[in-house]
């Protein structure tokens, strides 16, 4: 599986997006960007998202795709795949004919360019190849985390999620985590109260986990704490631990 990473930011500066891996070319799990990055015929080959939970800067690109494809009356359907609250807030506090058009209704309603994909928590789903498990995590709001399989490779990502147990009891034989790390070590208050990890946070969390993966990959820092993560990431002394980049490119 290819991974790119279009944005792993926890928040929005120059070279810092929000949170977006794209899978292959036509897999996404979340869509906090999508067009500043992504060249038309890349983002036509989008065929799902799965979103990990309804924050802004998860989803925020969906509807930009949306109008995206319709402007070039392409009849490109997009699932959106998500728990059954993540779909509801997304339908009715987004693409709610008030702060952007309902695609799921355009250009017909019966054939449109968004389509929910409603998905319970542990039932792993089959498309194009690919085996998919939602797994919840505790975050602020209803969140899963996706554990990606495809020809005996695994990718597990948490998705924005403070100390939790449950998606643990899938990482193992993991060929990478993506994993978040929001706030620095000295903010670990604010991290509990948000739901979010701390470098130290993680390596509670870590130990959850029976062998550690290959790769771990920290997403979702808030830019403005980026160097001092990473200086506490390392400070952990353990090597599969990478924080990672905008741009950045895996193959697993
Ligand atoms: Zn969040
Ligand atoms: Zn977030």
């Amino acid at each position: 599986m290819k991974l790119r990473v279009l944005g792993c930011a926890g928040a929005e500066f120059p070279n810092f997006r929000p949170s977006a891996f794209l899978i292959d070319d036509s897999l996404m799990l979340d869509g906090g960007t999508i067009g500043s990055v992504l060249s038309e015929e890349e983002q036509w080959a989008i065929k799902y998202i799965f979103v990990t939970h309804a924050h802004l800067d998860h989803i925020r690109d969906i509807p930009l795709l949306a109008d995206n494809i319709v402007i070039k009356k392409l009849c490109n359907n997009v699932k959106i795949a998500g728990i059954k609250e993540v779909l509801e807030a997304i339908s009715s506090h987004l693409l709610n004919n008030v702060i952007w058009p309902d695609f799921s209704k355009i250009p017909t309603t019966e054939s449109p360019i968004i389509t929910y994909w409603q998905i319970e928590p542990e039932k792993e789903i089959q498309i194009d190849g690919y085996s998919i498990t939602a797994i919840r995590v505790d975050h602020s709001v209803p969140a899963v985390g996706y554990l990606v399989r495809r020809n005996g490779k695994s990718i597990l990502y948490t998705g924005d999620t403070g100390p939790t147990d449950r998606i643990w009891e899938w990482a193992d034989d993991l060929s990478a985590l993506i994993v978040e790390v929001s706030f620095p070590n000295e903010m670990e208050e604010m991290a509990l109260l948000t739901r979010h990890l701390t470098s130290s946070l993680l390596a509670e969390e870590l130990k959850k986990i029976k062998k550690l993966p290959p790769h771990i990959l920290v997403t979702h820092p808030k830019p403005q704490y980026y160097a001092k993560i990473a200086a506490e990431l390392r400070e952990l002394g353990i090597a599969q631990i990478e924080l990672l980049k905008d741009g950045a490119v895996y193959d697993f």
